[in-house]
């Protein structure tokens, strides 16, 4: 997967422009604040997924400008192809070689992006909500039908939670809550199921990886943090069964709090190292460790999955991490085109390496 060039008009602070990375490493450089993480921003949101900042779609357009846009031209499954994706205020449009596209979700299917920022530092410490975007974005990047699982699921706890609020005033709306309830076990099997899938790939890789970093002394387990008891051994029937009876169990206390309190949306991750939990017992650098061997698993996925090496998008994150890690880093993404952001341009060996300063917006 390569970026062959990307265009960008009133895209954030950028200066309108057209860039050509090389295949190898891509090294962007400037000051804070100057337009670093928009332009690998810009690159991201070819991959399907949302900004990896949590931005809404409306502030990636230039202040100012009603309308903004994004041209990459990129070579994956053997041949060039061209996306372009326009946002007007809060809506946007989206083509891949011409046609139409209901959502940038269907890009994923053509490109795949892994992004490594500071924030996702605090993957393994930080709060669940983390974790769990980390998951599902990464099986989403391989599936769309996940993305859109996750949004009707999210859509019926909406739903669920709205409803149970009103029961607290309206006893008599109890009755109702059951048709909600299969619905929303339905979908939270699925959910559920597939996530399991992912994980016992990721913890197989990520193992693997963790152990080349800490030289072969410690041993990484991930496990799946389930609000209804779920374990790896679960197929989608008792998946569902358990499903059943955490909700039936949690129903008292889903009503008096107005919330629904299992389900995918509540479950978590937990890493251990030598059968410690890191969270509690690893020191800074074990815990960085950990979310490298994380980040190198989702692109080793990919690439599986892919049959090509994804674009790797590393932000500022070689300044936070020491230099036995950054070779290791460096060394395990080598053969995939790599773009990375910092105030200063670190000192890379490979020969196939072009860079990029960035002053107010003005990338050359
Ligand atoms: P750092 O090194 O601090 O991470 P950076 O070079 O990565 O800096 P960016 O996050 O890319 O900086 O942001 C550059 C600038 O873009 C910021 O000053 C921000 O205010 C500005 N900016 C963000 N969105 C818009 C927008 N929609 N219109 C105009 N400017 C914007
Ligand atoms: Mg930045």
């Amino acid at each position: 997967m390569k970026v062959n060039f990307l265009e960008f008009n009133s895209f954030r602070n950028l200066v309108d422009n057209r860039i050509t990375p090389v295949d190898g490493i891509n090294i962007i450089f400037g000051d804070n604040a100057q337009g670093k993480t928009n332009l690998l921003e810009g690159i991201w949101l070819f991959s399907g997924g949302h900004s990896f900042r949590g931005s809404k779609e409306q502030e990636l357009t230039k202040i100012g400008e009603k309308k903004s846009s994004l041209t990459m031209g990129f070579n994956s499954q053997g041949r060039d192809q061209e996306a372009k994706i326009t946002f007007f205020g809060n809506k946007k449009e989206v083509e891949l070689n011409s046609v139409k596209k209901p959502s940038s979700a269907y890009l994923s299917e053509r490109f795949c992006a892994v992004v490594f920022s500071p924030e996702h530092l605090s993957l393994v410490k930080g709060g669940p909500t983390l974790r769990r975007k980390f998951l599902d974005g990464a099986i989403c990047q391989q599936d769309i039908k996940f993305a859109v699982l996750l949004s009707k699921y999210n859509r019926t706890v909406f739903q669920r939670n709205t409803l149970l609020k009103e029961i607290n005033r309206h006893p008599e709306l109890k009755e109702t809550l059951c048709i909600w309830d299969d619905s929303l076990i339905l979908l939270a099997s699925q959910i559920i199921y597939r996530r399991l899938l992912y994980i016992k790939k990721l913890s197989d890789c990520a193992k693997m990886f963790h152990k080349g970093i800490s030289k072969g002394n410690e041993e990484l387990e991930i496990e799946y943090l389930s609000t209804a008891g779920i374990t790896f051994e679960d197929d989608i029937p008792s998946i569902t069964e358990k499903l059943q009876n955490a909700f039936e169990k949690s129903r008292r206390g889903d009503i008096f709090t107005g919330c629904t309190n299992v389900g995918p949306h509540r479950d978590d991750l937990e890493f251990y190292l030598n059968g410690m939990k890191a969270k509690n017992f690893g020191s800074q650098g074990q815990q960085r460790s950990i979310v490298l061997s994380l980040k190198l698993s989702e692109a080793q996925i990919l690439k599986d999955f892919f049959e090509e090496s994804p674009v790797v998008l590393l932000d500022d994150v070689l300044s936070e991490i020491d230099r036995g890690r950054q070779e290791y880093l460096l060394t395990n993404t080598e053969g995939c085109q790599t773009f990375i952001t910092g105030c200063e341009a670190p000192v890379i060996k490979s020969g196939n390496t072009k860079i990029f300063t960035v002053e107010k917006g003005e990338i050359r």
